[in-house]
């Protein structure tokens, strides 16, 4: 197995694409900008979807499904939302292709096949899910509607990463409808709250929470909420995002309601999502130089056995050890793989795990057997040690607690160290160019000092966190009043 990877500090871009490819999560694929999540890395997104569907369940949300097609009449009404996605909308115009009449073999677009209308593939489906809710609203007896949907949409981006930025990629998105506006301004915290809760506790990755700025926001929203994360590169990530869309969506579809008291009334709306950027947000915050780190609560395996035998005999008694110790692992809801293939040397499993990043691999060898014990390693902290046989399950048990925990620690010290609070605009340059990281500045609330920034930085605001105390002073880079602090940095 190639397992030598790029390290960190040669290439940290290449460091991220090889690891993908070698860890099995994914590659690219024949159509540009799309990938293909292999067998392992969608183990992992199977692992995320089903937590976040349960939080989002436990909430009150109801998963539903809705047409990949938004017809382009629909896709243009909310006019904001339109304008914001045109730029990257891939658009069906027929529906028939035929064989060419000048080139036997070849097929070419049934020019007598043209839409009446054409289909936009959904970038997001605010249009076409507001357009379904109009039959759906009459009254308040029908609000709130909590519903999410599992999909996957397509946006043409010109520059693609695996995972962290492609032209079609999975994510789920809730919409939800609500009677009043506190309601649904509840509905967007929650949400992000919820995403916030899922990085930090399932992920081990720690986040801000905040606003975005006027120029990041949703196109149609009012307030665009996130949770934004820092690599280990110095750069931030937008991990998830809660849309607070006033009556928007209600206005461009007509969706109205009838209140309690009787009078007819726009309804509130919401949207949120995360992507399965958050692959790549959890293999930039943990990863290291040997390969992927998994955390624990997401790891498909979670242990990994590897007998050291010679011959038939030998193996069938460890065996029996391994197979023992998998089902007592099992019982305690740990998920266990023993590789007992004798396709591949235990040198080479030994590799293929670390670079797979499964948190714990337990060798057996003949000594073992002698001993009573077996051979523990961490993927975190790379230690071994020895241990009994009859103490793994116990051991194991408070490992699983144990790495989430160091990854969280270990992450979160790394973005405290990277959080820089500046005074002035030399400050900010030279903390930008040399450490990168946030950072925590003034700023005037002007789009037009953001893009200037921008213009001369490459660095946006990521967000206005929430808990920023409130402090008054001098906008890094105009000079004028601000009423806060905010959150700058280079971004995926
Ligand atoms: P948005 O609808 O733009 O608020 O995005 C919803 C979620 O999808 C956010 O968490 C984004 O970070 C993520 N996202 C946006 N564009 C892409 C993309 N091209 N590839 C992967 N994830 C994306």
């Amino acid at each position: 197995m190639a397992k030598n990877l790029t390290t960190r500090k040669e290439d940290y871009s290449k460091w991220y694409n090889e690891l993908v490819v070698k860890a099995d999560l994914a590659e690219n694929s024949a159509v540009r900008g799309c990938m293909v999540i292999k067998p392992y890395g969608y183990a992992i997104w199977e692992k995320m979807q089903a937590q976040l569907d349960k939080m989002f369940k436990e909430t009150g949300h109801q998963n539903a499904y809705f047409p990949l097609f938004v017809p382009k009449s629909l896709f243009e009404a909310e006019e904001k939302n339109a304008e914001g996605f045109a730029k990257e909308c891939a658009i069906v115009t027929h529906y028939r292709l035929k064989t060419d009449p000048d080139n036997k073999g070849k097929l070419i677009v049934d020019p007598d096949a043209k839409l009446e209308e054409e289909l936009v593939v959904r970038p997001t489906s605010e249009a076409i899910i507001w357009n379904t809710y109009k039959g759906w609203i009459q009254s308040y007896r029908d609000l709130p509607i909590l519903v999410n949907q599992w999909a996957n949409v397509v946006r043409w981006e010109m520059r693609t990463r695996l995972f962290l930025r492609t032209a079609e990629f999975l994510w789920q998105e809730g919409h939800t409808a609500h009677a009043t506006k506190a309601e649904a301004l509840a509905e967007t915290e929650q949400m992000n709250n919820i995403y916030a809760e899922f990085a930090e506790s399932f992920m081990a990755m720690p986040v801000i929470k905040g606003r975005k700025t006027e120029s990041e926001r949703f196109a149609g929203a009012e307030e665009t909420y996130c949770i934004e994360a820092m690599m280990q590169d110095g750069k931030a990530l937008q991990a998830g995002t809660s849309h607070f869309l006033g009556q928007n969506f209600a206005k461009a579809f007509d969706v109205k309601f009838a209140s309690k008291e009787g009078s007819l009334e726009y309804v509130w709306a919401t949207s949120w999502g995360v992507s399965t950027r958050l692959m790549g947000a959890l293999i930039m915050t943990h990863s290291d130089d040997n390969g992927l780190v998994l955390p624990p609560n997401l790891a498909p395996i979670q242990v990994v056995i590897v007998p050291i035998y010679k011959g038939e005999e030998q193996l069938n008694q460890i065996s029996e050890v391994a197979n023992q110790l998998a089902a007592d692992l099992r019982a305690q809801g740990i998920s266990v793989k023993y590789d007992d293939r004798d396709t591949q040397k235990p040198g080479w499993k030994f590799a293929q795990y670390e670079l797979q990043g499964v948190p714990v691999r337990i060798a057996i060898g003949p000594k073992d057997l002698e001993k009573g014990s077996v051979e523990l390693a961490r993927r975190d902290t790379l230690s071994k040690e020895f241990i009994a046989q009859t103490e793994v399950v116990e051991k194991v048990k408070g490992l699983m607690t144990e790495i989430q925990e160091n990854l969280h620690q270990k992450a979160l010290s790394f973005r405290n160290d990277h959080i820089t609070r500046v005074e002035n605009f030399e400050q900010f340059k030279e903390v930008l160019n040399e450490k990168g990281g946030f950072i925590s500045a003034h700023w005037d609330g002007t789009s037009e000092t953001e893009e200037k920034i921008k213009e001369l930085t490459k660095a946006t605001i990521r967000l206005i966190p929430f808990d920023e105390h409130k402090e008054e002073g001098a906008c890094v880079y105009t000079g004028k009043p601000s009423v806060g602090r905010v959150l700058f940095a280079k971004a995926y």
